[in-house]
C-alpha cells in the first residue's frame, strides 16, 4: 500500500535531497567553538550534553553520536539538514567532528524541557490542544518533506512550558519515504509501535506517527502512561488488541492479505472492542467527546484510516474553545 498524502514528496525533489548514501557533504563546523558544560542524557545511540557556544555563550545541546553505521550516522545528518529551520523541528546549529574518533556530534538549540511526568498531568483541555497543535505542526511539515519520524513519543518531544514551546527532537530512526518500499519494523519504541510493525507490515509510511500521537493523547485523557504497555514486542500487540478488538484486528490482516504472525499463537485470545468510555471515570476530566472522536480516529489497526497530520488539526476537537 502507498501513503494517503505526500507519496511524492521525495521523488519531485532532487536525489541528493533524499539519497543520504551519495554525495555527502558535509559542512563541518569547529569542535573548539563549544564547551560540555555537564551530561543531560545518554541514548541507545547517543551521549547528550548541554553546552555553550564559547563565541556568543548561547547555550546549546551536545549529541554526540556512537560509532554505529555511517549510513545511519548519514540519514540523521541529512533528515536534520532537510528539516532545520521548519515549524517546530528542533534546530541543528552545527556538525562537528571529533578530532581524534572521527565520531560527528550535533549541536542543537537548547530547550528548557519539562520532564513528560510532570508536566502532561497538568494539561488542560486547552493546553492538550495547544501543544498537540504544535506537534502536529512538526509532522506535517516533516511529511511534506518526505520523512517519517519513527519514533515519536514523549522522550522525544521537548516542551518548555514557560515559553509554551515545543520541539520535536531525536532523528535518528527518521526515514525517507519512497510509495511501494519495504521498511524496517524494527524501529519505534515498544509502547508506541503501531500495529503495522507488530504484524510485520513492512510498506508502512507517515501513518506510523499518528498512531503514536493516539498513544500520546490516549495517555493523556485517560491518565494511563503509556496507554499500551507491552511487556514484549509480541505482548505489545495483545494490549492493543484488549483495546481495539481481536476480529478487527483479524479483519486488518486479511485486508493486506496477512496472516497473524506464529508468535502470536499462544497469546493472542479473542478479545472484545472496548468501548472509549470503558477508559473514563470521574478522574479523567479531559475526556471529553471531542478528544475521544480524536483518539477513535487515529488509533485505528488499519493504518491508511487514521487520521493524517493535517486532518488531525482540522478535527473538531481543535476547534473548540475550552478555555
Ligand atoms: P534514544 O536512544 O533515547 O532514542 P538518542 O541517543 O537517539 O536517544 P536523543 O533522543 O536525540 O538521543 O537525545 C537523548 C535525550 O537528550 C533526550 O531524550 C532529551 O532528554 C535530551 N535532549 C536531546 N536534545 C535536546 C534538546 N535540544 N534540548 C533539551 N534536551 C535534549
Amino acid at each position: 500500500s502507498v501513503a494517503r498524502v505526500y507519496q511524492d514528496a521525495c521523488e519531485k525533489r532532487p536525489q541528493e535531497y533524499w539519497d543520504y548514501e551519495q554525495c555527502v557533504m558535509i559542512d563541518w563546523g569547529k569542535i573548539s567553538n563549544y564547551e560540555v558544560i555537564k551530561k543531560i542524557g545518554r541514548g541507545k545511540y547517543s551521549e547528550v550534553f548541554k553546552g555553550k557556544s564559547v563565541l556568543n555563550d548561547i547555550p546549546c545541546v551536545i549529541k554526540v553520536l556512537k560509532p554505529v553505521k555511517m549510513k545511519k550516522i548519514y540519514r540523521e545528518l541529512k533528515v536534520l539538514t532537510n528539516l532545520t529551520g521548519g515549524p517546530n523541528i528542533i534546530g541543528l546549529l552545527d556538525i562537528v567532528q571529533d578530532p581524534g574518533s572521527k565520531i560527528p556530534a550535533l549541536i542543537f538549540e537548547e530547550v528548557k524541557n519539562v520532564d513528560f511526568r510532570t508536566l502532561y498531568p497538568s494539561f488542560t483541555l486547552s493546553d492538550t490542544q495547544f501543544y498537540f497543535t504544535q506537534l502536529l505542526t512538526a509532522l506535517d511539515y516533516c511529511h511534506s518533506m518526505g520523512i517519517m519520524h519513527r519514533d515519536v513519543k514523549p522522550q522525544n518531544v521537548m516542551i518548555d512550558p514557560n515559553e509554551r514551546k515545543l520541539r520535536l527532537i531525536d532523528w535518528g530512526l527518521a526515514e525517507f519515504y519512497h510509495p511501494g518500499v519495504d521498511y524496517n519494523i524494527r524501529v519505534a519504541s515498544r509502547y508506541h509501535k503501531g500495529p503495522e510493525l507488530l504484524v510485520s507490515l513492512n510498506q508502512y509510511d507517515y501513518s506510523l506517527d499518528l498512531w503514536a500521537v493516539g498513544c500520546m493523547i490516549a495517555a493523556i485523557v485517560f491518565k494511563k502512561e503509556p496507554f499500551f504497555k507491552g511487556s514484549t514486542n509480541a505482548d505489545q500487540l495483545v494490549k492493543i488488541a484488549k483495546v481495539l478488538g481481536t476480529q478487527e484486528l483479524f479483519y486488518y490482516l486479511k485486508h493486506y492479505g496477512l496472516d497473524l504472525p506464529a508468535e502470536y499463537n499462544d497469546i493472542m485470545k479473542n478479545y472484545e472492542r472496548k468501548p472509549w468510555s470503558y477508559f473514563a471515570n470521574d478522574k479523567t476530566p479531559l475526556a471529553v467527546d471531542e478528544i475521544i472522536d480524536l483518539i477513535d480516529h487515529l488509533l485505528r489497526y488499519d493504518h491508511q484510516e487514521r487520521l493524517t497530520a493535517k486532518e488531525a488539526m482540522e478535527h473538531k476537537f481543535f476547534k473548540k474553545d475550552f478555555s
